[in-house]
């Protein structure tokens, strides 16, 4: 069979499928979830516009985008994990909106959610990444850091730089589906992989069951570790089952190279500093990441990826790149100014508040970061942020001398 899927089952992870699925049922697998079957006996007591969701007050992406004719559809469709559509939108379906960023609504349970649930995944991708089309549009990826120009910002405005992305180990169901028992092998994966991490890159691996409560929350107050999931975003899609089990940081001795362990992806990896060197973080970055991939490679498993979705992760949103590349930015004029809004969504930036996704944004000092994951590389993300805070602080020192500011034109979003 051509087409994604003979790209997902090939190597390593074709064993780990097999082996999920028992002999018997490899050869259909992937004929299993491309046909319709039965999710759950109940399911086939009513019928589908029965069990349609409420979403009359929603305003995420998949509210947008799931219809009646799609539902029946998929309803009764399952991965070759068992994952469901309901339960990828459940998250959507419990929060109608979120208070400072548009939420896309479903999360992905395993690589194939992105497959056997395309009908409604496709134009929710489309519709949150920009009009780009999953279907008929190819990715790229770019990790050379020596591309960037004008990457180290006025420390006086920038008070720190970071860059993150995500990355799945293929084979093993995502945070929402994933069993104890893979959750656990994630970590023992990447825990082992990355004690092959040299030089200023070496560290070590602190799970959370092994932390004090106070240890804990200093990580999270120095703006290291990820939160307990509190938000609903994150328990409705199921990510906070058996918390703290199998989930941890490991860093380098700096905390300037830091990966997180099954919190809302397999993996986070994240390169960080105080000040403005962007560059710096990048380049870090990339050469950790490229050397992260290749520990894991070595030890026979591989990330998900696909060259028109890029790299697979639990988030819709966060697919292609999975990049965030983000400084906390101290702008005290432009952000009282009317036009703030209209000259971050022109030069395609994300505003948060400096506590993380679900702090809101006021004060002085402000998360942003690139709004768009998909459709350019993380060389572009990253010049695209760098331009972008630059003009941001530009605008800020004319503020303070009193001249006037103008909005920028629309940056394109995708490359020629
Ligand atoms: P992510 O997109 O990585 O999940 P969140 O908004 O959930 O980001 O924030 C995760 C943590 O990272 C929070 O503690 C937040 O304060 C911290 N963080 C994000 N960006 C920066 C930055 N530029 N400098 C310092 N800390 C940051
Ligand atoms: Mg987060």
């Amino acid at each position: 069979m051509a087409g994604p899927f003979t790209r997902m089952i090939s190597g390593r992870n074709t064993a780990v499928l097999l082996a999920s699925l028992g002999a018997g049922t490899v050869a259909t697998g992937f004929l299993l979830s491309e046909n319709s079957l039965a999710a759950d006996a109940r399911t086939k007591l009513y019928p589908p516009s029965s069990d349609f969701p409420d979403l009359r007050k929603h305003n995420n992406c998949m509210a947008k985008a799931l219809t009646p004719a799609i539902y029946g559809k998929l309803r009764d469709k399952v991965t070759p994990n068992n994952w469901t559509l309901d339960q990828s939108i459940q998250t959507g379906v419990d929060n109608p909106g979120h208070p400072f960023i548009k939420t896309v609504g479903c999360v992905a349970g395993d690589e194939e959610t992105y497959e056997v649930f395309a009908e409604l995944f496709d134009p929710i991708i489309k519709d949150r990444h920009n009009g780009y089309d999953p279907r008929s549009m190819t990715h790229h990826t770019d990790l050379d850091a020596s591309k960037i120009t004008n990457g180290v910002f006025d420390d006086k405005y920038v008070l720190s730089s970071r860059v993150r992305t995500g990355r799945s180990i293929r084979g093993l169901s995502l945070p929402p589906a994933c069993s104890r028992a893979e959750r656990r092998e994630v970590e023992r994966v990447v825990v082992t992989a990355l004690a092959g991490l040299k030089g200023d890159l070496s560290g070590r691996y602190y799970g959370l069951e092994d932390m004090t409560e106070k240890e804990q929350q200093q990580l999270i107050d120095d703006h290291f570790l990820f939160d307990k999931p509190v938000s609903p975003l994150l328990t409705c899609a199921f990510m906070a089952r058996d918390w703290p089990d199998a989930r941890g940081i490991w860093h380098n001795n700096e905390k300037t190279f830091l990966i997180w362990v099954n919190e809302e992806d397999h993996t986070r990896v994240i390169s960080m500093e105080k000040g403005g060197n962007m560059k710096r973080v990048f380049e870090r970055f990339c050469r950790g990441l490229k050397q992260v991939e290749h520990l894991i490679q070595e030890r026979g498993w591989e990330f998900m990826w696909n060259e028109r979705l890029g790299y697979i992760l639990t988030c819709p949103s966060n697919l292609g790149t999975g990049l965030r590349a983000g400084v906390h930015v101290r702008l005290p004029n432009l952000s009282k100014d009317p036009r703030f809004s209209k000259i971050l969504d022109n030069l395609r930036l994300q505003k948060r508040g400096t506590g993380g996704v679900d702090t809101a944004a006021t004060g002085d000092t402000f998360d942003i970061s690139n709004n768009d994951r998909l459709g350019k590389s993380e060389v572009e993300l990253v010049q695209l942020l760098v331009d972008g805070v630059n003009h941001l602080i530009e605008s800020e020192k004319k503020l303070e001398k009193g001249q006037d500011i103008k909005v920028p034109a629309p940056i394109a979003q995708f490359r020629k």
